[in-house]
């Protein structure tokens, strides 16, 4: 099955899942101060919706997944979602994205489910630092990297969101821990994805900025062939042997040329485009009962009004917080 195309001719065939808007960090830039508008546990969808709206896409040619959140690892029956959703016919690649928190207890069972990539989340390798930033415990996440190695996880990348004054002092540090532990890591812009009051002209740091920390600190060789299937720009450091990402949301112009994506809400909203405010409600293809034809119909209607390119340069207010929506 060929991908689908969208109205500006790119092809789309990866599908980012949010299986859960609850987290157990609360990020400065990701959940308000005092956020506490969860949604309620029967607006989340369950196995059999996700898998069945995973099995609509597939037909119609998708073939990458994205397990993210919230945090995916605090939905119960994780392991068992992720297991049945790589045993589905006709998906070719599941990832992961955590803050890592519970790899310690869930990496061995999810290398055991047969997943095989993991992004984790890493903004400071300075535990205060992480703690001011994430609200949570760098440990068990310096632990999960680790292990994540140990167990033989062929693709690990840390992800770190950038916040001018806030963790510019650590790009370095997570350079050197990247290295040590042999996984790549993505430097991400700021983006006004959550209603926080993180999201100012002050605290964003362009990636260009690390691009010339990069040069002055050591040599940089360009990947041509792409590390992933999304819009990061890659670089090996030929001194320190690291693999980094930069991903230029709002600072390159050419962020959503290639953009493959759409989003699944954990309440099941499938969305065209992280920065737009379009999303259409697949719960009546789901509930009372599931039928993938209009689910279809609702994938090919959401893809018709994919938008060009993001809206985040146009002062952009989001009406999800990102939890919701997964990154
Ligand atoms: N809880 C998981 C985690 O921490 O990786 C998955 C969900 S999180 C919303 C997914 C990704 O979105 C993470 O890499 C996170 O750093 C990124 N993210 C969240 N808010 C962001 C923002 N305002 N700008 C850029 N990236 C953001």
């Amino acid at each position: 099955m060929s991908a689908l195309i969208d109205p500006n001719g790119r092809p789309v065939d990866y599908l980012r899942i949010s299986v859960t808007d609850r987290c157990n960090e609360r990020c400065l830039y990701c959940l308000p101060e005092h956020y506490s508008a969860w949604l309620p546990r029967a607006d989340i969808l369950h196995d059999d919706e996700l898998l069945a709206i995973v099995h609509a896409a597939v037909s119609l040619g998708f073939k990458k997944f994205r397990v993210t959140g919230g945090e995916p690892l605090v939905r119960p029956g994780v392991v068992d979602f992720i297991r049945d959703l790589i045993a589905t016919p006709g998906v070719e690649s599941v990832q992961l994205t955590t803050n890592g928190t519970r790899l310690p207890q869930l990496a061995q069972p999810l290398f055991d489910a047969g997943l095989r990539r993991i992004n984790i989340s890493l903004d400071a390798v300075d535990g205060k630092l992480y703690h001011a930033i994430t609200g949570g415990d760098l440990r068990p996440v310096l632990e999960g990297v680790k292990l994540v190695k140990q167990i033989g996880f062929p693709s690990v990348k840390l992800n770190t969101v950038l916040m001018r004054g806030k963790n510019d002092g650590e790009i370095l540090s997570l350079l050197n821990f990247a290295a040590e532990h042999d996984a790549a890591i993505r430097f991400i812009e700021l983006m006004p994805v959550s209603l926080t009051e993180m999201l100012s002209e002050k605290n964003f740091l362009p990636v260009q900025e690390v691009f010339s920390l990069l040069k002055r600190e050591d040599e940089l060789e360009p990947l041509t062939e792409p590390l992933g299937f999304g819009p990061a720009k890659y670089f090996r450091l030929k001194k320190r042997g690291v693999t980094v990402g930069l991903i230029g949301a709002l600072s390159d112009l050419h962020f959503c040329e290639r953009c493959n994506k759409m989003r699944l809400t954990c309440d099941g909203k499938l969305r065209p485009c992280l920065g737009n405010h379009l999303e259409t409600d697949l719960k009546p293809a789901l509930r009372p009962a599931i039928d993938e034809e209009k689910l279809r119909t609702l994938f090919r209607s959401t893809l018709a009004e994919k938008p060009a390119e993001h809206l985040f340069r146009n002062n952009y207010q989001p009406h999800r917080v990102m939890t919701a929506i997964g990154g």
